[in-house]
């Protein structure tokens, strides 16, 4: 964790990842990723950035890949869902 985007970062997400939805550990790396991929134009702005596990990034990298990312942007999903 580098400072304060990440920090800003996980304000948003209530602490938790946007993939598997646990909340992050201390202990754990997290990786920053871009929502909608640099690769599809997505940018690298705030609004486009969400941290997420290693091996969940590893997961929606692949999803990416292949345009099948099951896992809405973090707006919908932490809205509806709330605390679980
Ligand atoms: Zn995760």
């Amino acid at each position: 964790m580098t400072g304060r985007r990440e920090a800003q970062l996980l304000y948003r997400q209530k602490g938790r990842c946007p993939i598997c939805r646990t909340v992050f550990d201390l202990h754990e790396v997290l990786e920053e990723d871009h929502v909608l991929p640099q690769a599809q134009g997505g940018s690298s702005s705030y609004n486009n950035l969400q941290l997420l596990h290693r091996a969940c990034h590893h997961s929606k990298t692949e999803w990416d890949r292949q345009r099948v990312c099951p896992v809405r942007p973090w707006r919908g999903d932490l809205g509806r869902r709330g605390a679980v």
